[in-house]
């Protein structure tokens, strides 16, 4: 193969982003879709496995940290990947509405995809537990917003029994769909690394993602695309983390409100994944989670969710167990301008207001 034919075939992914066709057509014999599917795309996938050097550093032994960058979804979160593919199967499917439970980024995702196919979006959310920004794209992109006086769990009962009476489909990660479209995450994973990396730490709420990734890693071992699996790492946060106690968690109480989710539908498969893979879970406090936030931001110009930081904060709790010369991915699940008035609640920024409009004044306060 001549190094022009190399370098095309490296780069025919995930470096030519404006011919990117979507994680669909991207992955599609890996994918339960044909010809007669309706693909509906905003161009999803293909987001950044980013270095970071202060990760590694705070580690201390020899290993090379990434961050997947998902935040970098066309609406800001992971949940794009699944929902063009369980869009594109109810719009194949006849559906002219879907429904869904969310903490925020499944409604603003199920929203532009279902109106992009010509469809309705309700969404029920928990009133007062949404953050700003994923309410503001729900109404922007034209969902009926159904806002209740309760928790995620709450919704989801009652979408899935909407889902069984009415003629809306459901695209919550009890979707098969969803889980297809998201696992094309570790495919990008390894394309990029060329083998599978020996960590993958991820943030867990209703546990389908982590789910979808091990689901894609699997695949792609069996298909020799990886020699080895990864350990499967997945973090919640202490007030909501019904998967590291093992139990039902009545009242979940986290500031990472995308994974503020007690009893999370894919916890079977979620427990199946961290013991086929010699993985294990966690839970991280929210002063941790925020810590990780605020790292992420300010030594990697990375500005993602505090649900998505749950991950590296995760990592860092457990760095006694990484072993030389280990790879490891933290997936950052979602985008921090989803959630503004987290970021501006919690940063070390130096923030001088109220200044004269002079150049003395300023530089002044510059220290000069
Ligand atoms: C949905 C979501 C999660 C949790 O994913 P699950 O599949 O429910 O475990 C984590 N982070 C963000 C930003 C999310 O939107």
């Amino acid at each position: 193969m001549s190094l022009i034919e190399r370098i095309k075939g490296k780069l025919n992914k995930t470096q030519l982003s404006p011919n990117w066709p979507g994680l669909i057509e991207a992955y599609k014999p890996w994918l339960p879709v044909s010809e007669q599917t309706p693909v509906i795309t905003l161009k999803e996938g293909a987001t950044p496995l980013i270095r970071i050097k202060s990760v590694e550093a705070m580690i201390g032994k020899n290993v090379e940290v990434f961050a997947k960058y998902d935040g970098l979804n066309p609406t800001g979160s992971f949940k794009d990947r699944g929902m063009t593919m369980a869009i594109s199967k109810a719009k194949e499917e006849g559906s002219e509405a879907v429904i869904c439970a969310s903490t925020g980024n499944t409604s603003a995702s199920a929203a532009a995809y279902a109106r992009k196919a010509g469809m309705r979006a309700f969404v029920v959310i928990p009133d007062g537990y949404v953050a700003q920004g994923k309410l503001a794209q729900a109404l922007v992109y034209g969902a009926e917003v159904l806002a209740i006086k309760g928790n995620f769990d709450q919704a989801l009962d009652i979408v899935r029994e909407m889902a069984v009476n009415y003629p809306v489909n459901l695209v919550n990660s009890v979707n098969p769909y969803r889980i297809q479209g998201q696992k094309t995450s570790a495919f990008e994973i390894i394309d990029c690394l060329g083998e599978a990396p020996d960590w993958l730490c991820i943030p867990m709420g209703n546990a389908g993602n982590i789910t979808a990734y091990w689901l894609g890693f699997k695949e792609y071992f069996e298909a020799k695309k990886s020699k080895k699996l990864p350990k499967m790492m997945g973090f919640q946060a202490s007030g909501s983390a019904p998967l590291v106690l093992n139990t039902i968690v009545k009242n979940p109480e986290t500031i990472a409100t995308a994974i503020r989710i007690g009893n999370p539908v894919n916890r079977e498969k979620a427990i199946d994944a961290k013991n086929s893979s010699q993985g294990d879970f966690l839970d991280v406090s929210d002063n941790e989670i925020i810590e990780a936030y605020k790292l992420l931001g300010k030594e990697e110009g990375i500005f993602c969710e505090p649900a998505s930081a749950a991950s590296v904060a995760g990592l860092l709790k457990r760095k006694n167990e990484i072993i030389d010369g280990s790879k490891i991915v933290c997936v950052l699940t979602g985008n921090g301008l989803k959630d503004p008035d987290c970021a501006i609640k919690n940063n070390d920024a130096i923030f001088r207001s109220n200044l004269e409009p002079d150049i003395n004044t300023i530089a002044k306060v510059m220290g000069f």
